[in-house]
């Protein structure tokens, strides 16, 4: 699994600063290889890879 996910993962999180900086790169960070799950580095959503 990759260590970062770049612009790959779509969602609408009104508190994200992406979702109102439109021209930022939304990256997210594995941060549980096990479970596997992300995390956004702006907002600290987190997001699970079926
Ligand atoms: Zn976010």
């Amino acid at each position: 699994m990759p260590e970062k996910l770049i612009n790959v993962i779509k969602y609408k999180n009104p508190r994200c600063i992406t979702s109102i900086e439109q021209e930022i790169v939304h990256e997210y960070r594995l941060v549980d290889k096990e479970a596997k799950i992300y995390r956004c580095v702006y907002c600290g959503a987190e997001y699970a890879v079926k």
